[in-house]
C-alpha cells in the first residue's frame, strides 16, 4: 500500500526529473530566433536581416562564426554559442553579445 508520505515524497522527485529532461532536450536545440533571450539579444540565423536601426552598433563582416563565443569551426554551418548555454546557433546568424574572435 502506497502511503501519503511515500507519495509526497515522489511526487517532487518526479517534477525535478521533468524539468531536468526538458532542460537537457533543450541543450542540443538550436536556437530559435523566437526564444525570449533570442528575442531580447535580437538574434538572427542569418546577419542580412539584422535590424539595423533596433541594433546600430551592428557592423558589416559581423557574425556568429566570427565572434569569440562561437565554439565550432569557423567553416561550420552550425556551432555552439556560449552565451546560449551552449546550444547551437547558425554560423551565418547574429546577436546583439557579437565579439570579434581574436
Ligand atoms: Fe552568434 Fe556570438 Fe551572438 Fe552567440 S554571442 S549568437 S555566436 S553573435
Amino acid at each position: 500500500m502506497t502511503t501519503r508520505r511515500a507519495i509526497l515524497h515522489w511526487v517532487p522527485a518526479a517534477g525535478v526529473a521533468l524539468v531536468a529532461g526538458r532542460a537537457q532536450a533543450q541543450a542540443g536545440k538550436a536556437v530559435d530566433e523566437k526564444e525570449p533571450q533570442a528575442v531580447s539579444l535580437g538574434y538572427v540565423t542569418d546577419a542580412a536581416r539584422v535590424d539595423k536601426t533596433k541594433f546600430p552598433k551592428f557592423a558589416a563582416g559581423q557574425h556568429c562564426a566570427a565572434c569569440q563565443f562561437y565554439t565550432a569551426a569557423a567553416t561550420a554551418a552550425t556551432g555552439p554559442c556560449t552565451i546560449f548555454g551552449g546550444r547551437p546557433v547558425a554560423g551565418p546568424g547574429w546577436c546583439s553579445a557579437f565579439v570579434k574572435k581574436a
